[in-house]
């Protein structure tokens, strides 16, 4: 069995699923979405993270490591992010908390430990855990499968938050112990799907076509990217391919933000949402009434 990376595991959700909830965030996706929220979480490996704005200008991190992977050049700090070993010598005399590992493998038991100390919460307001990421489906399955097992076991609700790119067998071993599918759709032109996404849309739409069949409980979550898929033909096209293909219980129409734009500089990625704008209030209204005059009366904007 292989050992995930997990970024983090948030309590208190409420925007991951119903009622309050915990959310563990898995690193690593297959997905490449240029407005991505979460890029800490692309990659399957831990990385290192530097806040430049944090930075006091110490220089501790240059001085300590023992590997020579920092160097400074005209009074600023250069990260060699390749040969880093992530050994974290230099966290410990970062001055300013400026530096940061994202990602750290943890065993079942781990995360088991962590979710339980607010069982009391997820009684109390029909909430439970939600698997997300980065994408939880394309981790170990034997992973994934031992630990939904065992919360099962325990009785908690459980919902997936997935962008639909992983292996269908992998949708199979998961659905038993599944009580809801938080599943993105995004856009149903392939063409913009690749350019946007880095791949096709063909195997998230087949995933999702089979839970369907198989009767899984379905929150379709649509990012409204404005000048991606916020025109009425994008949306038209997500309503009408819904219609006749798919059970949704609830639609969640999230509007795109920007305030990631710092974590891409922080891990050294180019940040290519820049162009995309924010829907306004008045535009999601509308769009959530296209869905509702369609017959999706469970859509709400947010999660
Ligand atoms: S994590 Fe370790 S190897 Fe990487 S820069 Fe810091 S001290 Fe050097
Ligand atoms: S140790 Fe931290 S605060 Fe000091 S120079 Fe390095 S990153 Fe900046």
């Amino acid at each position: 069995m292989k050992i995930p990376n997990v970024v983090s595991i948030q309590k208190y959700s409420i925007h991951d699923g119903d009622g309050i909830r915990t959310t563990v965030f898995f690193k690593g996706c297959l997905l490449n979405c240029w407005w991505c929220h979460n890029p800490e979480s692309q990659n399957f490996k831990p990385e290192l993270m530097y806040n430049k704005e944090k930075c006091a200008g110490c220089f501790n991190c240059a001085k300590v490591c023992e590997h020579n992977h920092v160097d400074i050049e005209n009074n600023m700090v250069i990260n060699d992010r390749v040969n880093c070993k992530l050994c974290g010598k230099c966290l410990d005399y970062c001055v300013n908390n400026a530096r940061e590992i994202v990602g750290k493998q943890c065993s079942v038991m781990d995360i088991i430990k962590e979710v339980e100390k607010d069982s009391m919460f997820y009684e109390s307001s029909y909430g439970g855990i939600t698997l997300s990421g980065g994408e939880v489906m394309a981790q170990d399955m034997e992973f994934i499968v031992s630990l939904l097992k065992k919360l099962k076991r325990k009785g908690y609700n459980i919902a997936i938050d997935t962008c639909g790119q992983a292996f269908q067998k992998n949708y199979e071993k998961v659905l038993p112990y599944v009580d809801t599918f938080l599943y993105d759709i995004k856009l149903m032109d392939n063409e913009k799907h690749k350019k946007y996404m880095g791949k096709g849309n063909e195997l998230i739409l087949k995933n999702l076509e089979y839970i369907s069949s198989q009767g899984a409980n379905i929150y379709i979550r649509i990012p409204v990217i404005g000048g991606v898929n916020d025109s009425d033909k994008e949306i038209e096209d997500i309503i009408n391919y819904l219609k006749e293909n798919i059970s949704v219980s609830q639609i969640n129409l999230l509007p795109y933000h920007d305030i990631a734009a710092s974590k891409y500089e922080r891990l050294n990625m180019k940040y290519k949402g820049k162009e995309f704008t924010v829907p306004s209030k008045e535009r999601m209204e509308k769009l959530k009434n296209m869905f509702i005059q369609k017959g999706f009366s469970n859509t709400k904007i947010g999660g």
